[in-house]
């Protein structure tokens, strides 16, 4: 394994001030009375990038109605102005959920996996789009882990505890493994968030030890393909960074929740970010760069085809979604 530091691994390395709060998955709520979200058809969107092909796959969407706890740190009413002002609706935000495909030197490795059979009717498609865009589960060789929440992770494995793609070596971080899988923390954590360490568990207790590949922050985790921390939404949350002929593509992964409220305002907290100082902190880091870089950017809660660039916008940083 290489051991190239990523621009943020010194910095972030120091152990977390892990603080304890609610959490309630994303993926729970739907909102039927606000209708449900439209999805795109075809649910895949190819885009090349030098040597190397990115496919976006749309897993779903999940409709949530906007309530004061979405985010932790703006009164409602300020929430609302902002996404009024990009012609967003006000009672509800869509959080879309969008797994990454790269074709890298003849091999296929999948970013994140989605809900797989775990959630809404207007989830779980991410095979149906995979299928679609050529590709079957048997054929992929690596997955990617950016963190633990379940829409992230259930995708891995079906109800009956199947693996879904049999053929796949399943890289995780290490810094997440450790935090989720750490029995004590289990023990100690509060009620409303033992469902999420035992969903952890669900997916990654038994799985065979050749499938499973704990990586650490800054390394190669494929050709071309680094990992970098950025923790925060999570204690291991990890970014994926894809060179090619001298072009970057960075996969985010939840650094932020939707763009149109936490990329435009990176000083706002998702009630998902865990330790919202330090996911503050590296969200403007890493925005930063990508924007000082001219970086191309996929996120897995940004809206449809969930990769284009980031361009500075006020006091933050504006999606612009590829053509
Ligand atoms: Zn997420």
């Amino acid at each position: 394994m290489l051991q190239r530091r990523s621009f943020l691994g010194a910095a972030l390395a120091a152990p977390l001030a892990y603080a304890a709060g609610s959490f309630t998955p994303v993926w729970a709520q739907n909102a039927p009375n606000f209708g449900t979200p439209t999805l795109p058809s075809p649910g895949f969107r190819r885009m090349k990038m030098g040597e190397v092909e990115i496919v976006s796959l749309m897993d779903g969407s999940a409709r949530r109605p906007l309530g004061e706890e979405f985010v932790k740190n703006a009164p409602l009413a300020e929430v609302k102005a902002l996404l009024a002002s990009q012609g967003l609706p006000t009672d509800y935000v869509d959080v879309p959920f969008t797994p990454v495909l790269v074709v890298a030197g003849g091999r296929r490795i999948l970013m994140d996996t989605g809900l797989g059979e775990f959630g809404g009717p207007t989830t779980g498609k991410l095979l149906e789009n995979l299928r679609a865009a050529g590709v079957q589960p048997g054929d992929i060789d690596t997955v990617l882990i950016t963190h633990f929440h379940g829409d992230h992770i259930n995708g891995l494995r079906t109800r009956a505890g199947e693996l879904v793609f049999p053929k796949a070596q399943v890289m995780v971080p290490a810094a997440e493994y450790n935090f989720w899988m750490d029995d004590a923390r289990l023990a100690a954590a509060p009620e409303a968030m033992k469902g999420a360490f035992n969903n952890v568990r669900r997916v990654f207790a038994n799985m065979p030890a050749a499938t499973l590949q704990r990586f650490e922050a800054g390394v190669e985790v494929a050709p071309g393909i680094r990992s970098v921390a950025a923790y925060g939404h999570t204690p291991g949350h990890t970014l994926f960074e894809v060179k090619s002929a001298g072009q970057t593509f960075m996969f985010v992964g939840d650094l932020t929740n939707v763009p149109a409220l936490f990329a435009r305002n990176p000083d706002w907290a998702v009630t998902f970010d865990m330790d919202a100082e330090a996911a503050r902190k590296v969200r403007r880091e890493v925005f930063q760069r990508i924007v000082s870089s001219n970086a191309m950017v996929g996120g897995f809660h940004f809206p449809f085809p969930a990769f284009g660039r980031m361009a500075a916008a006020g006091q933050g940083y504006a999606f612009q979604p590829q053509a």
